[in-house]
């Protein structure tokens, strides 16, 4: 199969994609925002963090959150980490709209897949994703499990282990370890192995 080939599948899932987002009254846009907001952690729940992962002005971002604000789907609340901007919650409204998301149509597809190819796609996925985000200059999102920032204690020894960034000189909780980032660093982490084999 051809590069484009490879391509022309790419942007036709993306098209499914994109198309399924005019249901229950939201745009594409919303229910990215949705997604995207009911997934990432709290250094990460706000507009701009959302347009670059949107790959969108903070102008539109910031649209598109107040209108789902307007809505009662979102909650806005002082950034404890940022004092300037807001951090933005999912309200129970959302999450019940989530529950119904058309986007579940592409995750049946992808489970139907057997677990290799799935794995296989997933690679190939992430590196091309890689390959366009070092062109465009952006910085990849990605989640503490695979960030170099991410420290674990004890790496010997007993006792539960504990987890730390140290970006943000912040404990995590074990259940943060799986939520977007924008500030994530791919790189060597062995904080996860450290924390659950107790080897150094
Ligand atoms: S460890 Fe990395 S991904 Fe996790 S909160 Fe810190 S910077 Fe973000």
């Amino acid at each position: 199969m051809s590069a484009r080939d490879v391509a022309e599948l790419v942007v036709q899932v993306g098209r499914i994609a994109h198309g399924s987002g005019y249901t229950d009254g939201l745009t594409p846009a919303q229910w990215s925002a949705l997604r995207y907001l009911s997934r990432a952690n709290r250094f990460s729940r706000t507009v701009s963090a959302f347009a670059e992962f949107n790959a969108t002005t903070r102008g539109t971002a910031s649209q598109t959150v107040k209108g789902l604000v307007a809505r009662g789907y979102l909650s806005r609340t002082r950034s404890r980490h940022d004092g300037r901007s807001s951090s933005l919650e999912v309200t129970d409204n959302a999450r019940t709209m989530l529950a119904r998301d058309p986007w579940e149509a592409i995750v049946r597809a992808a489970s139907a897949l057997p677990a290799g190819a799935r794995g296989q796609l997933a690679t190939g996925l992430q590196r091309l994703l890689g390959h366009l985000v070092q062109g465009r200059s952006r910085r990849p999102f990605g989640v503490c499990t695979s960030c170099a920032h991410l420290e674990a204690e004890p790496c010997v020894g007993e006792g539960e282990p504990h987890f730390e960034c140290t970006y943000f000189d912040e404990l995590l909780e074990e259940t943060e370890l799986a939520q977007i980032c924008a500030n994530f660093e791919p790189g060597k982490n062995s904080a996860m192995k450290c924390a659950f084999s107790g080897q150094a």
